[in-house]
This record gives C-alpha cells, sequence and structure tokens, in this order.
C-alpha cells in the first residue's frame, strides 16, 4: 500500500526554563540541563528524523524568565539568543514574562528570531502584541500552533499589566480551533495553563482545555512544572510537558495520515552531563556567564548559619532570613513597619561566603523599596487581608517592627514595637513594589498613595549586610513575628 498522504511529525519541546542556559547540579551534585546539551539533542533530533522524511519543531511552552542571576541581570537575553541559534520555532507568553515592564518584554520579542505566541492575551497599550497562531508549512502538512497563556497571570504577576488583561482560555479555544482546522492537518495548543489546578482553581488546566474544546490534537503545556512519566490523553487530545529548569527534552513523534494522527509515540529525554555541549551554544552562553560573574562572584559578607528561604518555610512563618530582610526594609526606609511577601523570597543562602549571586538568587525580581506614610487604620486594614493568607500561599506576610496574630483568620493583636497599633496615629510603613502595586491581593496598598524609592530590594539587602551587620551573621531572629492559629 502506498500512503501518499503520509507524514512524520516530531515535536520537541520544553517549559519553564527560568533562566537555567547554563548546567546546574540537581540535588545529588550531578551536572545537569543546560541550553548548550539541549542544543545537542535537538540536531541530533533533527538529523535523525529529517534524514527519514520526517519534521520537526521545536516550542517552549513559557516562563523562560527569572530564576537564575545571570540570565536576569541581561533580561534574559543569554536565553533568548540561544533559543535562536537552536531554531526555536515558538514560545507561548508565560505569566513570569511579566514579571518586568511590558517595554522590557517587547525587547525581548525583538531579539527572538521566532514567534511569541498567546491568543487569549489582550495588551491595550499595544505594547507587547503577541501572535495568537503561527502555521508552519511543510511540503505535505500543514501544522496550526497557537498559544494559550495562563489566566493565573492575573494574581501571579498583576503590577506591570497596566490594563493588559487575558481571556478565558477556553472561550479563546472555542472560537480559533475551529479556524484552525480549516487551515491545517494538525492543531497544536501551545500552552503555559498546567495540568494541575495551582493555588487559583478558576485559572484553565490543560486538562479542562481538552475537555471543553474538540478538536486539538496536542496540547504542549507548562506552568504546573509537572514531572510526566507518560502521554496523558483526554478527550483524545495528546497532553504533554517536559518538568522544569530544561532538565528533560520532551519527544512527541506523531503520524499523519489525511488529516488524522495514527500513531504516536512521547517521551522525555534526560538532559544528563553525558551529552556533549553544543559549541556555538556553550560558547556563546560562556560569554554572556562570564559579563556576569565579576560582579556576581563579588563577596559582600558572611554567614555562619543558614539563612531559612525555603518556599514552604518562607510561605508559612517567619525564619532568619524573611526576618532580616524584612528589617533591611525596615531600615532603609526609615519606617516603623515593612511588610513583604514570603512568596517573594525564593531560597535560602548556606553558611559561608555570601556573594551578590546568593542575594539575587534570594531575591530575583529586582523589586524595588516602597514607602507609605499611612494611619493606623491602613496599617490594620492591610495586617487583616494578611491573616486571611492561607499558609503556603505567596502572599503569606513576612515583617519587621510590629508582632501579630490571627485566629481562624481574623486578626486579634497587632503591636508596632510593642504598642497596639493606633488608628489615628501615622506610621511609616515600607513594602516592596510587588504589594505596593497590589500584588498578591495587597489591594489596601494600592488604594493608599505610596512613593517608590527606586532602590532595589537585592542591594537594600546588601547594603544591610555590610552596614548594619558588619558583614558576618553570626546568628539571626528567627521569632515568630506573626502567630497563626
Ligand atoms: P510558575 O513558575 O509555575 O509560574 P510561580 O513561581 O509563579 O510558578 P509560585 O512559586 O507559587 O508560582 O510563586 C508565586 C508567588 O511569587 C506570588 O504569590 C508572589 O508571592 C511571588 N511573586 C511573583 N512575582 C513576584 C514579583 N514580581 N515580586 C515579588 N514577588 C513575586
Ligand atoms: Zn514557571
Amino acid at each position: 500500500v502506498i500512503l501518499s498522504f503520509a507524514a512524520k511529525l516530531t515535536i520537541l519541546h520544553i517549559n519553564d526554563t527560568h533562566g537555567r542556559a547554563w548546567r546546574f547540579d540537581d540535588p545529588n551534585n550531578q551536572k545537569i540541563g543546560g541550553f548548550a546539551a539541549i542544543a545537542t539533542i535537538i540536531e541530533q533530533v533533527r538529523k535523525e528524523v529529517e534524514s527519514q522524511g520526517g519534521y520537526v519543531i521545536f516550542l517552549h511552552a513559557g516562563d523562560f524568565n527569572t530564576g537564575v542571576p545571570e540570565s536576569d541581570l541581561l533580561d534574559a537575553a543569554p536565553d533568548i539568543v540561544a533559543f535562536n541559534l537552536m531554531k526555536l520555532d515558538a514560545l507561548v507568553l508565560g505569566n513570569h514574562e511579566f514579571n518586568k515592564p511590558k517595554q522590557q518584554l517587547a525587547r525581548q520579542m525583538k531579539l527572538a528570531n521566532f514567534p511569541f505566541l498567546s491568543a487569549n492575551f489582550v495588551d491595550p497599550e499595544e505594547i507587547v502584541k503577541p501572535e495568537p497562531y503561527i502555521i508552519k508549512e511543510f511540503p505535505d502538512l500543514k501544522v496550526a500552533i497557537f498559544g494559550l497563556t495562563t489566566e493565573d497571570t492575573l494574581v501571579l504577576q498583576p503590577i506591570h499589566l497596566n490594563g493588559a488583561t487575558f481571556l478565558s482560555a477556553v472561550e479563546t479555544s472555542k472560537k480559533l480551533v475551529p479556524q484552525l482546522r480549516e487551515k491545517a492537518d494538525v492543531v497544536i495548543a501551545l500552552a503555559h495553563l498546567g495540568i494541575v489546578p495551582g493555588r487559583y482553581p478558576d485559572a484553565t488546566t490543560s486538562i479542562k482545555l481538552a475537555e471543553e474544546v474538540d478538536g486539538i490534537d496536542v496540547i504542549i503545556d507548562g506552568h504546573s512544572h509537572t514531572k510526566m512519566e507518560e502521554a496523558m490523553v483526554v478527550n483524545s487530545t495528546i497532553i504533554v510537558q517536559a518538568w522544569e529548569w530544561g532538565k528533560v527534552v520532551g519527544r512527541l513523534d506523531l503520524e499523519i495520515e489525511d488529516g488524522k494522527i495514527v500513531s504516536w509515540s512521547w517521551k522525555a529525554i534526560p538532559v544528563t552531563s553525558d551529552v556533549e555541549e553544543h559549541f556555538y551554544v556553550k560558547t556563546v552562553l560562556g560569554y554572556f556567564k562570564a559579563l556576569g560573574s565579576e560582579k556576581l562572584d563579588t563577596v559582600i559578607g558572611e554567614t555562619k548559619i543558614v539563612l531559612d528561604g525555603e518556599r514552604a518555610n518562607v510561605r508559612s512563618k517567619s525564619t532568619n532570613l524573611a526576618n532580616l530582610i524584612a528589617d533591611a526594609m525596615a531600615w532603609r526606609a526609615n519606617a516603623d513597619v515593612a511588610i513583604m511577601n514570603g512568596g517573594g523570597i525564593r531560597a535560602s543562602i548556606k553558611p559561608g561566603k555570601i556573594s551578590i549571586r546568593d542575594v539575587l538568587t534570594v531575591l530575583p525580581f529586582r523589586n524595588t523599596l516602597y514607602v507609605f506614610q499611612m494611619k493606623g487604620e491602613g496599617l490594620l486594614k492591610i495586617l487583616e487581608y494578611a491573616c486571611t493568607v492561607k499558609p503556603g500561599q505567596g502572599a503569606w506576610p513576612q515583617v519587621s517592627g510590629l508582632t501579630f496574630k490571627s485566629v481562624g483568620g481574623k486578626l486579634v493583636e497587632a503591636k508596632v514595637k510593642g504598642q497596639p497599633i493606633d488608628p489615628e496615629k501615622t506610621y511609616i510603613v515600607a513594602t516592596n513594589n510587588y504589594l505596593a502595586l497590589g500584588g498578591d491581593g495587597y489591594v489596601v496598598f494600592k488604594q493608599l498613595t505610596g512613593y517608590d524609592t527606586g532602590l532595589a530590594l537585592d542591594n537594600v539587602v546588601i547594603e544591610y549586610i555590610q552596614n548594619v551587620l558588619n558583614g558576618i551573621i553570626e546568628d539571626y531572629d528567627s521569632s515568630q513575628r506573626y502567630v497563626y492559629e
């Protein structure tokens, strides 16, 4: 039998790389990941598939920004240049693409040789203009790829949106997919949605998308950092995700006959240290790394103890590191009180020398220090909201100059420097720009008028360690400033 309309398509995919452009250590101190090794895998698969007459598409399912100081300092230029060299076909906007102002994202889009997709994103300011979809045309196969970004972004990264919004991923797809089916043999959703519901259960998951929208052949997913052993199939849609940080490359092989997938297989290729690094990609990334490393290696102090920034801890209790950061904010702003979100603290610092890299790993968002002058009444409203936050959420409050207590989600006690908060008295309150602009549900801040000092939080913490702690941390207050019952 001659299958004149049979075609082979291989989709390679990564997601949630978060600045992991260079090889890094896994928990067993084995080197893994890195775009130079991924480039080798991509090149090998391309050769293999193309020599057999098949086609290859390479996709990124979002969240390439934020997580490694060398990348963050250069606004992820190293990552984008590596993707260019790897001939990435498309990337979908992830929520972390909105960590910095939209102008910054627009610059990233200019540097990229590949399109940024998102069909459900709308920016009335027209600063960020992603394509809703692209059609890849091969000699006997047309492939539609459309982008979807999690509606979670509205609550996770609200501060730079300035009126931009995310429409329902389901409704957007219901309109778009029938049109794409007319134009292409295969329809792929490149989705930064996530397989499991996040903290915001209303946001569309990939599973819900597959259940509610007919006609999507494949969902290449991201956002939930899911390590999959095998692909899922929901309502005849194949759903795959490639874990996180480029630890694996997903490989989906499809055989298509007359616009139908007749057979397929998926696997996650581990990016281990025995994968040889691609020479050009490695050279270019090495150059970028050297650019930043002199600054990042600078030692700013030393700690004798572990400074605890573990995700589960800073989102459920006071820790020495959270207290230190809040104290640094209050000190630099000359404030009575400082409040920040535990979710803004992203790593611990091990005993030993502290470098600028360590501080930027703890505080990767380049948050600025905000100062408010407010009545005790306003401060109480902020704390009342903070008491509704459940342990484990990024919004969990970390404070300085203040002790407070909640019972069953209600504020029952709040003292500034040992004195109950006076609703009529004026207090100086420091926070970061994320909370000041209403992030993590702190809308009370947004309703008040504050002042952005423009000082980067990471620099504030560095100054505090150098000037107040004299560069050496023997011990630090880890008392519970907020008691949750
Ligand atoms: P993913 O990488 O899958 O998108 P995520 O990192 O966004 O996940 P979490 O790890 O739960 O999800 O982090 C979300 C929390 O991070 C928010 O609740 C908030 O506390 C904090 N956060 C996010 N963006 C910022 C920011 N720009 N400044 C300060 N804190 C932030
Ligand atoms: Zn992510």
